[in-house]
């Protein structure tokens, strides 16, 4: 009789995007602490096109741990994919996804397993503090998730970044949602299941910068408000509505002015302006519906979501679906 392995009870997924100086010292405080919740655990490690040497030590460390495997992608395909890549790997009951820049503490995850242990399928870490970080950043973040709440439904919770504990449950019912503009914050609110917090302050970049540029950030604002709410597309129409109403009264006035009060209304300038004003609301909302199509055409297409160069995985993935052979 071939005796059954034994279930992996937890798997750290770690995107990796430029963090070579740190790599080693991730992996072994990764180690630590998964060894300390259970010997059966896995990380995963996924480079996300790094242009440094990354790789390189990724490949160092699937030489000599049984317990630690990677994907590597053929270019950049971002942090939302990188994650996703990761959780269409992990065996483990639970799992867990982390920064690989060590701004999220890993001696935070036994707390965080307690509370999964306690029942809870969701475990945030959720941010006392964030430290280092530029009062741009910390102002738009912030701004972003009060507007997001109020614009969608779901309770996507605050001051939460991705770093959290989910059940295998949440993985499977996540590999059902096939969008390619993946936002999982959101996404997983929007699954529901139960779930809590452990507290946490924020530690500083120890190395290098960030990797989500202006341009990214602003994508990935975008995706999660295009996801999740209609409300700019029924702002827009409200907009031209509203706009339609005062410009009827301005006419109203107009005629009012020129027939009974002898008075017409003259003026390049007032011609150039209103006409400018219109030009730009007319852009901005076909910009908002644009936001929408560009979404729609993405999907319609379905590409793979991202494309693995090499890998080292468990058995059971060997094929993993998106490998070129
Ligand atoms: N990352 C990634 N692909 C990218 C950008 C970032 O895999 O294109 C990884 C990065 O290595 C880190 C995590 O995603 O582990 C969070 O990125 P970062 O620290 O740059 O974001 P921030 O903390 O500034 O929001
Ligand atoms: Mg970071």
């Amino acid at each position: 009789m071939t005796e059954s392995k034994p279930l992996t009870q937890l798997s750290i997924v770690v995107p990796i995007y430029n963090e070579e100086p740190i790599i080693e010292e991730l992996h072994q405080r990764l180690t630590a602490v998964a060894q300390s919740i259970t010997p059966n655990y896995e990380i995963i490690f996924i480079n996300d096109g790094s242009k440094d040497n990354s790789l390189l030590s990724i490949h160092r460390l699937s030489e000599v741990d049984e317990h630690f495997f990677y994907i590597n992608f053929s270019r950049n395909f971002g942090h939302q994919l990188a994650v996703t890549a990761g959780l269409d790997v992990a065996r483990g009951e639970a799992v867990v996804i982390i920064d690989g820049d060590l701004q999220d503490p890993p001696e935070l995850i036994p707390e965080m397993y307690q509370k999964y242990k306690e029942g809870y399928d969701v475990v945030y870490a959720k941010r006392k503090q964030r430290k280092g970080e530029s009062m741009f950043k910390k102002v738009t973040a912030k701004m972003f998730y009060r507007i997001l709440q109020k614009i969608t439904n779901i309770n996507i919770p605050l001051d939460v970044g991705d770093f959290r504990l989910i059940d295998k449950k949440v993985v499977e019912a996540l590999k059902l949602m096939p969008e390619q503009n993946k936002f999982l914050r959101g996404q997983i609110a929007w699954l529901g299941f139960s779930s809590t917090h452990v507290l946490f302050d924020r530690d500083e970049r120890k190395h290098g910068k960030t990797g989500y540029t202006f341009s990214k950030m602003m994508q990935f604002a975008m995706d999660g408000i295009t996801s999740f709410s209609d409300k700019p597309l029924q702002f827009v129409t409200k907009l031209g509505l509203f706009i339609s109403f005062v410009s009827f009264l301005i006419i109203l006035y107009a005629c009012y002015a020129h027939f009974i009060l002898h008075e017409t209304i003259t003026g390049w300038t007032s011609l150039i302006i209103s006409s400018m004003f219109i030009g730009g609301v007319q852009l901005i909302s076909i910009g908002i519906i644009g936001a929408y199509i560009s979404r729609i055409n993405k999907n319609v297409q379905n590409r793979p979501l991202y494309i693995v160069e090499k890998s080292k995985l468990p058995q059971e993935y060997k094929e993993l679906a998106n490998t070129p052979s």
